[in-house]
């Protein structure tokens, strides 16, 4: 039988074309082994070595796309999901393109809490979120929507205030604004269609969240390597915040070992203080690419 690929087969995923989530999105596709060039040229990009083709658009559309079933995955900011309002799955939140969608004014001026905003006027790209926020609040405000440059109008006497995605603050500070509420914590997160898919797409989600969780461990993690006196082995093993029991080497120098293990990275210091005093020597810590456990 003459068997053509079955081109709905491949997964199509949604990333964003150009903006702050690109370069982290396909380094994290390459870091779990998807390969692929010319994304810079081409709207759709075919994977060479697993069944994917990208499509890169503008981050606000994404959501969209996923929630049609135009693509099956997409890689896009908790902010845009939630502000499209989105029928899509959330299967992963993915630790960088962190911000906050939040409340700004002028420094020092009448709008200090909810209440002061009653019948004022704010200037947003995030309508719907905004909208919901003083809903909530019980407080009623006109909402400019503009697509960017928000944090200069109030400069421009276009609105009172503002609710726009922040990160470090440095631009509102520039702008004589002072950061009130926090209305979204945002990072980005891989969604899913809620569209069904077909047996064999959904086979290649979870082939795809494997790597994705493997990759994302073996960023949390190191893997570290030490040399220790053979009676201080009971001692360093407690002192191990191990996922597993070290592995333990006898060395040519008589009652020496070396241990290996894998360590959470935010534990690394604390640990390497202790296994010193412990009668560790030669610590060495390293990064590891990807671990499945
Ligand atoms: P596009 O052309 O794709 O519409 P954009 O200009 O709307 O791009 P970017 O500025 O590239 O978007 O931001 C993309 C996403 O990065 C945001 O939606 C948000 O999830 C995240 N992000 C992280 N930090 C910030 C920040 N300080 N300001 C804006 N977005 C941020
Ligand atoms: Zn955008």
């Amino acid at each position: 039988m003459n068997r053509t690929k079955d081109s709905s087969t491949s997964l199509r995923i949604a990333i964003q074309k150009s903006g702050r989530l690109t370069d982290k999105t396909i380094n994290l596709l390459h870091g779990i082994g998807i390969e692929f060039d010319n994304y810079k040229r081409n709207l759709m990009v075919k994977t060479r070595n697993f069944d994917v083709e990208l499509l890169l658009l503008r981050d606000d559309d994404i959501p969209e796309y996923v929630q049609d079933g135009i693509c099956d995955l997409g890689f896009v900011g908790a902010n845009e999901v939630f502000e499209k309002d989105a029928d899509v799955s959330v299967l992963r939140g993915l630790n960088y393109g962190r911000c906050r969608l939040s409340i700004a004014a002028p420094k020092n001026g009448d709008l200090q809490v909810a209440e002061d905003f009653e019948g004022k006027t704010i200037a947003t790209s995030y309508p719907f979120l905004t909208n919901k926020f003083f809903e909530d609040q019980g407080v009623n405000v006109d909402l400019v929507e503009i697509s960017g440059a928000v944090e200069i109008t109030p400069q421009l006497e276009v609105a009172d205030a503002i609710s726009d995605l922040v990160s470090t603050g440095g631009t509102l500070i520039a702008n004589g604004l002072q950061e009130l509420f926090t209305i979204l914590e945002s990072e980005t997160k891989l969604i899913q269609t809620n569209k069904e898919l077909s047996p064999g797409k959904q086979k290649l989600v979870e082939k795809f969240l494997v790597r994705i969780d493997g990759y994302q461990q073996a960023k949390k993690s190191r893997y570290i390597m030490m040399n220790a006196p053979e009676d201080k082995i009971e001692l360093i093993k407690d002192i191990i915040p191990s996922m597993k029991s070290p592995t333990i080497v006898p060395l040519a120098k008589t009652q020496m070992v070396a241990i290996h293990t894998v360590i959470p990275y935010d534990k690394f210091w604390q640990v390497m203080e202790e296994l010193k005093s412990a009668g560790a020597s030669d610590i060495v810590m390293l990064p590891i690419e990807s671990m499945i456990l």
